[in-house]
């Protein structure tokens, strides 16, 4: 499940993380999700439960940000929304020379932890 693989990747990235920073626990994990990327958020989130239990992310809340796709023509560089499943065709010229803009996103935003308690407590918030 391709979710459940993504998850588990993303626990271990933080609880790594966690761990160097001396975490105690983990709040929250804010993560992007493009349109296109092909995952199921409500997957992804059971996986996420699944992948934290017994790590220092257990009960720890996953926010996911959808981003839209977006594509762009190169000989009219016209933008648009690409919707799912993708549109790659330009709507203005009918060209197939066009670019990925975004959608494809599949990365941490951030994390929210707490520290150990000899550490000031310094979040990891954009
Ligand atoms: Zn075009």
């Amino acid at each position: 499940m391709h979710e459940m693989s993504l998850a588990l990747a993303v626990v271990d990235q933080i609880d790594g993380a966690a761990r160097f920073e001396r975490a105690t626990s983990v709040r929250s994990v804010r993560l992007q999700v493009g349109e296109l990327a092909g995952v199921v958020p409500d997957a992804l989130a059971f996986s996420f439960e699944l992948a934290c239990t017994g790590t220092v992310l257990e009960g720890a809340e996953l926010i996911t940000e959808q981003v839209a796709g977006r594509a762009r023509c190169r000989p009219c560089t016209r933008t648009w929304a690409t919707g799912m499943p993708p549109q790659l065709t330009c709507p203005g010229c009918g060209g197939a020379d066009t670019e990925l803009l975004s959608g494809r996103e599949l990365q941490i935003v951030s994390v929210s932890w707490h520290d150990a308690p000899q550490h000031r407590p310094t979040h990891q918030e954009r």
